[in-house]
């Protein structure tokens, strides 16, 4: 594949370690992942943006000649992750075929600005993430700047939002901005990254699956020849082998881009409210986890499992809620008793388990 033609492959798949560790790990990974048949590039961070100092933050340039060697040995394509002007000056000596440009720097202007001016007079293919914030137009903004250097070669990585509270993904998918970015930049394709969305590899099928189903671009995959000893994003990666069987696993739904246009409004509508559905059980599984949590306290600490005035202003506050926003009192009621039924129905299992 050419350069030129990288981004232009329906279901590019980019797969490669979180991180370049040893010569011996990314030419192990490389030649794994080549044999699977699955994989148009491959990815390798040398540059790693750790959110806390001290822990391991890319082995730098040094990397830069494994990953020649694997281009060698392979015929695989490179991608690498750019922070920084000096970082693409580096990627560009050491004949990088594809950069990335990190979640963590989207959110930067600057940054973005800065890479995108190292660049003009290339034509590299880039890749940006969304940003860590869910913030469509400083997506779209990072995009327009890439642009406004000169670059043609341009594709978007949907990675999930960071957020807090209880997890069960790592980044929430929040996969209509990512849609909306599709329907601001339809010229622009688009790829999904399973692995830093899920921070779990028991999830990454049915996220890689739903992008698919989605008519997304393509995928970026982490994959280690020994994940579990990764030196970062350990619990996401997995083996070329099991990479191989996701991809295989996939069901491609041919969706003529043409029919897309022509969807009608209600089938627009009804995508929507499947992501809305996902959205919320994706809370309601979390709060059945926070709920598991107070079960066991109250367990340790002999407490009961139904507080009767909690119960009943917690009842209160959300029936008053919900009418201010639209909702009958007796819908709100009936949705409020079922989810305490079922919070009460998960107590009681932890509250029994363990008991003779
Ligand atoms: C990565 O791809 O390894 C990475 C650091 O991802 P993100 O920018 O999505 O956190
Ligand atoms: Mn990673």
């Amino acid at each position: 594949m050419t350069q030129a033609s990288i981004l232009q492959k329906k279901h590019l798949l980019i797969a490669g370690p979180c991180s370049a560790e040893t010569e011996n790990q990314v030419l192990e990974t490389a030649q794994r992942l080549k044999n699977t048949g699955r994989v148009d590039v491959l990815r390798a961070g040398i540059w790693k943006p750790r959110t806390r100092p001290g822990a391991f933050e890319g082995i730098g340039a040094k990397g830069l000649p494994w990953l020649q060697k694997a281009k060698q040995l392979t015929g695989l394509p490179l991608a690498v992750e750019v922070a920084k002007s000096s970082h693409v000056e580096l990627c560009l000596e050491f004949g990088i075929d594809v950069l990335w440009i990190g979640a963590r720097t989207t959110v930067n202007p600057f940054a973005v600005q800065e890479i995108a001016d190292a660049l003009k007079g290339t034509d590299i293919p880039v890749l940006l993430k969304n940003p860590i914030n869910p913030d469509l137009s400083l997506w779209l903004g990072g995009m327009e700047r890439l642009q406004n250097a000169g670059l043609t070669q341009l594709g978007a990585i949907h990675r999930g939002f960071s957020f807090t509270g209880e997890k069960i993904y790592r980044n929430r998918p929040q996969w209509q901005i990512a849609i909306d970015f599709k329907t601001a930049m339809p010229d622009i394709p688009i790829i999904n990254d399973p692995s830093h969305i899920c921070g779990k590899r028991n999830l990454l099928q049915r996220v890689a699956q739903k992008a698919m189903d989605l008519n997304f671009d393509g995928l970026m995959i982490e994959s280690h020849i020994t994940p579990d000893e990764a030196w970062s994003d350990a619990a996401q990666q997995i083996t070329p082998k099991e990479y191989a069987l996701l991809i295989e696993s996939l069901v491609i739904r041919e969706n003529d881009p043409a029919n897309l246009t022509e969807k009608s409004q209600l089938d627009r509508f009804r995508k929507e409210i499947d992501l809305i559905d996902e959205e919320i059980l994706h809370i309601l599984a979390s709060r059945m986890k926070v709920v598991r949590s107070i079960g066991q306290y109250k367990k340790e600490n002999n407490m009961t499992i139904l507080q009767s005035n909690r119960w009943q202003e917690i009842l209160q506050k959300y029936i008053e809620r919900g009418v201010q926003n639209g909702l009958s009192e007796e819908f709100i009621t009936r949705l409020i008793k079922n989810i305490h039924d079922e919070s009460i129905e998960q107590q009681d299992k932890v509250m029994s388990e363990d008991v003779n």
